[in-house]
């Protein structure tokens, strides 16, 4: 079964075509890495697959649930109960973090589940701690985010995007805010995630990160899918130019 079809996705901001007719599935439990230059569209994309940006065309469905259609070249898109249930069934992790600034580590973790669930204080904050203690932090769930490293800030994140318990994750970079010697301990978490059967999208310049945990590598550029393969395909035997270029300069 496919958690995320996404078909033939436009999105222009302005003159500026930044999606041209990006087309993705994604089966449930598969771990896939969106890699390419800065400025290819990544972002945008997961954007559109999240509802933070609206895409001009294309069709989504996310856990069986139609987001988005097109009707005479014009977006269609679900009533808002079913947008709603989308918004629960898919979490997005960002580059910068994006944590409540005046709210606890608890606070942030259990914000969702109590405002939008309706889940009573306790049973969320049972549930937050116990993703905090998976998350290596349950020293700090009364602490301040600016009283954390960005590596912790990055984890509270992630158990927050937990806490609604989604079938999909995405991650829109989620390490490159972070001194190097800080995104071993997000990859760790993902990788763990991973291992549990998380489907997951994650755009990443982990290169290393994306051979070893993904199950499928897509190379963006231009806005266009150019390539797509098992990680194998994409590091040792990439068959297009732009894609080889793009690696090298990894090398
Ligand atoms: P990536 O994540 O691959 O670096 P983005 O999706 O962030 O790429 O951006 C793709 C292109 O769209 C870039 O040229 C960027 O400047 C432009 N862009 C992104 N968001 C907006 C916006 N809200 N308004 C105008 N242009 C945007
Ligand atoms: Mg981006």
């Amino acid at each position: 079964m496919n958690l995320i079809e996404a078909n033939h996705i436009e999105k222009s901001f302005g003159e500026l075509q930044v999606l041209r007719d990006i087309s993705m599935h994604v089966a449930q439990g598969e771990v896939v890495a969106i890699i390419g230059p800065s400025g290819s569209g990544k972002s945008t994309f997961l954007r559109c697959l999240t509802q933070l940006e609206t895409a001009d065309r294309g069709e989504i469905t996310i856990c069986g649930k139609q987001m988005m259609r097109t009707e005479n070249g014009n977006a269609v898109f679900a009533d808002p109960k079913t947008l709603h249930e989308i918004t629960l069934c898919a979490g997005l992790v960002f580059q910068n973090f994006n944590l409540f600034p005046h709210r606890s580590v608890l606070q942030n973790v259990t914000d969702a589940p109590i405002r939008v669930l309706g889940i009573s204080k306790a049973e969320a904050e049972k549930t937050a701690r116990s993703l905090l203690e998976k998350m290596n932090l349950s020293d700090r769930a009364d602490y301040y985010p600016c009283q954390l490293s960005g590596g912790q800030q990055q984890r509270v994140a992630i158990a927050r995007a937990l806490a609604l318990n989604p079938r999909v994750l995405f991650f829109d970079e989620p390490t490159s805010a972070l001194d190097p010697e800080l995104t071993g301990e997000i990859l760790r978490v993902i990788r763990q995630l991973a291992e549990e059967h998380m489907t997951m999208v994650v755009v990443t310049h982990e290169m290393a990160f994306a051979r070893d945990v993904a199950d499928r590598v897509i190379f963006m550029d231009g806005g266009v899918i150019v390539e797509q393969g098992r990680p194998e395909e994409i590091f040792g035997d990439a068959q297009n130019e732009r894609t080889r270029a793009f690696l090298s300069s990894f090398a």
